[in-house]
């Protein structure tokens, strides 16, 4: 049968054990919020990067269009000039710079033709992540809301627990309160454990039978010969 002395050190292991649950919850929240605030800026950068080859490809076609404008314009001064010439070798070298400009036209506007199809698919990429980003982004915000929420409660709820552990160690004896909260600091919890079929619940591993004797009197402190945690006979 176990002591009060040792019943307290249950209780103050089990409030422990508590606030450090919540803590490791508290710890876990700021990564998550950062996460979604990540997912949020990938999104948003996506599609400015949509937008923006979008946009390029729009200035790549409008300058196209101007070359093949100017060109035209270019064209036509040329057969005025044509009317003009009185030497056919200057009529014959003004065809040659007609035909050489309407090559470049019809290189241009097959260029035109490749960007429009770009174009085309960009618009479609471009308005797909345009039409889902406000659902995407409140729906991330949603997730952030709900973090946030969680943490504040948390925070309600380690306060609780940090009380309740306050009023626990104070009613354990000063001597095992050491003990544990040496243990407690260098070993994996929980660091008061029973004993069972002579087994250490901590480590598995078998005690002594000195100690397994210990244990039964309840008399003293007793430890794992293994682990160093300490044990109890729970029955
Ligand atoms: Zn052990």
């Amino acid at each position: 049968m176990l002591n009060q002395d040792f019943k307290n050190l249950l209780v103050n292991q089990e409030r422990d054990q508590d606030v450090r649950r919540i803590w490791e919850q508290l710890e876990s929240v700021p990564k998550g919020i950062q996460a979604h605030k990540t997912e949020i800026k990938a999104e948003e950068d996506a599609l400015a990067e949509s937008k923006s080859k979008l946009q390029g490809l729009e200035v790549q076609r409008n300058d196209l269009e101007m070359q093949v404008g100017s060109a035209q314009e270019q064209i036509a001064k040329y057969k005025t000039q044509q009317l003009q010439v009185k030497k056919n070798e200057e009529f014959q070298a003004l065809t040659h710079e007609i035909e050489a400009l309407e090559k470049k036209i019809s290189d241009w506007e097959e260029e035109e033709i490749g960007l429009l199809l770009d174009i085309d698919s960009e618009t479609e990429v471009f308005s797909k992540r345009e039409s889902v980003f406000g659902d995407l982004v409140s729906k991330i915000r949603g997730q952030i809301n709900a973090l946030e929420q969680r943490q504040a409660e948390l925070q309600g709820e380690l306060a609780e627990a940090q009380n309740a552990l306050g009023l626990s160690k104070e009613a354990v004896k000063p001597n095992l309160l050491n003990s544990y909260e040496r243990l407690s600091t260098r070993t994996k919890m929980p660091v008061v454990v029973a004993v069972e079929d002579q087994k250490c619940l901590g480590c598995h591993l078998r005690i002594s039978n000195v100690a397994l004797e210990q244990a039964r009197k309840g008399e003293e402190l007793t430890t794992c010969d293994n682990c160093g945690r300490i044990v109890y006979l729970a029955s």
